[in-house]
């Protein structure tokens, strides 16, 4: 059985050491190095305690009321391209609390073995830098932090050996001594974690290699339809042959699918950051500034930053007013911060968003030897492993029937 996984990111990584395991041939391949794009470019989060699908009752209204600010953390970009405008109703369709608790099940479910199986991946010798720890949120209005307690407060349920607590002024004040007056209280989480993207990517690619699997890097995949029930994979100009082809080329999965004629519902969420030095004084733990939408990841060689979501399609340039809105969002939660480098340098990531805020992973119903791994919006890394392993029990034909229908490509 032969596999060719398109895309080196957390996700076909993931999926190709999972198909190795299962003593499938995998070839993967990338125009890029691995995990350079977004997988390397994000927070760094493995947070079952997040796992919860983008469009919630109020997301889209609140993006609107920031379309006017240049640098808000969350913007659509007005387009009258009619996917788009398909993708955006579909997304406000789903921002209802029945379907937003709906997803989150799903999520919870995904996500609820993924610590184990960072563990077994580390006990395997994927070699990444990786820290538990409390996550601390903070919030400055106590109606969210409410909100947010309940979400919590359904998660401990969904997720075994998660628990959370609230932290008044006081908790706070101990905990982080310069957090500003105007932040009116927090919420710790226990049994999540933080990793340095870039090195797990890294260790991941290095334990595929170990175990043989082929790397195809510099060039991108395009497919090619052979018959009704054959389709090769073309990589520079040399046509590759396999039993499945796993598309997992995050938010170019399109451009990839458009060559046989298919394609997902999938939009580019595009995030910034901005790492750091480590200073006295700076964070020694990740910190989630909730009404900014700021991820602070305090990791061996740098404190990372990162946040905004922008819809506006597939375009990697920086915009550095947006960009500037992560930091310039610090002195209304902290009274005092370690100094900033001058001027700090952003980086960008886009996510594979999808308008239900689920991942999709299964087969084509069309092309059912092609299967697709994308979507993953704000939680690719903490749901590499989980998505890895059930891509290589989908096409090992252990295909398990849980989440099948809410995970399928064809679901909209
Ligand atoms: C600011 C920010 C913060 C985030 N924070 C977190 C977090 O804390 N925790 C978390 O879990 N997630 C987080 N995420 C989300 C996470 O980064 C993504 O969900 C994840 O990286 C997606 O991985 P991927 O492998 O699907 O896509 P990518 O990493 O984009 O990989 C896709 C790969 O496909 C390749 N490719 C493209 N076209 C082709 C082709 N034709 N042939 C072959 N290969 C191709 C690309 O070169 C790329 O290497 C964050 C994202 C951002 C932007």
């Amino acid at each position: 059985m032969k596999t060719i996984v398109i895309g080196a990111g957390a996700i076909g990584l993931s999926a190709a050491y999972y198909l190795r395991k299962s003593g499938v041939e995998v070839t993967i391949v990338d125009p890029a190095p691995p995990g350079s794009k977004a997988s390397s470019h994000n927070a760094g989060w493995v947070v079952p305690s997040m796992s919860t699908p983008v469009p919630a009752p109020g997301v889209l209204p609140q993006a609107l009321r920031w379309m006017l600010r240049r640098d808000s953390p969350l913007y659509i970009s007005p387009a009258v391209n009619p996917q788009f405008l398909r993708f955006m109703l579909t997304m406000l369709r789903h921002c209802t609390t029945a379907r937003f608790e709906a997803g989150l099940k799903v999520l919870a479910e995904l996500s609820a073995e993924t610590l184990q199986l960072f563990d077994e991946m580390a006990a395997d010798g994927v070699r990444f830098e990786s820290h538990t720890g409390p996550l601390t949120m903070l919030f400055k209005d106590a109606r969210k932090l409410d909100a947010h307690a309940a979400e919590l407060e359904t998660m401990a349920k969904l997720i075994p050996g998660f628990s959370w607590r609230a932290l008044d002024r006081q908790d706070l004040a101990r905990e982080l001594p310069h957090v500003a007056a105007g932040v009116a209280g927090g919420l710790q989480t226990l049994g999540d974690r933080s990793l340095d993207p870039e090195s797990f990517t890294k260790g991941l690619a290095a334990a595929c290699a170990r175990e043989d699997v082929e790397f195809r890097l510099g060039r991108r995949a395009s497919l090619q339809q052979e018959s009704n029930a054959s389709i090769s994979v073309v990589v520079g100009g040399e046509v590759l042959q396999a039993n499945r082809v796993v598309v997992a080329a995050g938010v170019w999965t399109n451009e990839v699918l458009a060559d046989i004629n298919e394609g997902v519902a999938l939009q580019a969420g595009k995030g910034y950051g901005y790492d750091l030095p480590c200073q006295p004084g700076g964070p020694t733990h990740p910190l989630y500034l909730a009404e900014a939408k700021v991820a602070i990841t305090p990791l061996q060689s740098k404190v990372r930053f990162a946040g905004t979501m922008g819809f506006g399609g597939i375009d990697e340039r920086i915009n550095s007013i947006r960009a500037g809105g992560l930091l310039s969002s610090l002195p209304s939660y902290f009274t005092q911060w370690p100094a900033l480098p001058r001027p700090p340098h952003p980086w960008t990531g886009l996510r594979p968003m999808t308008p239900d805020g689920l991942p999709i992973i299964g087969p084509l119903p069309r092309q059912p030897h092609v299967l697709v791994a994308t979507g993953h919006a704000m939680l690719g890394v903490s749901l590499a492993p989980p998505t890895g392993r059930l891509i290589a029990e989908m096409v090992t034909g252990q295909l398990p029937a849980r989440h099948r229908a809410a995970l399928a490509a064809d679901r909209f």
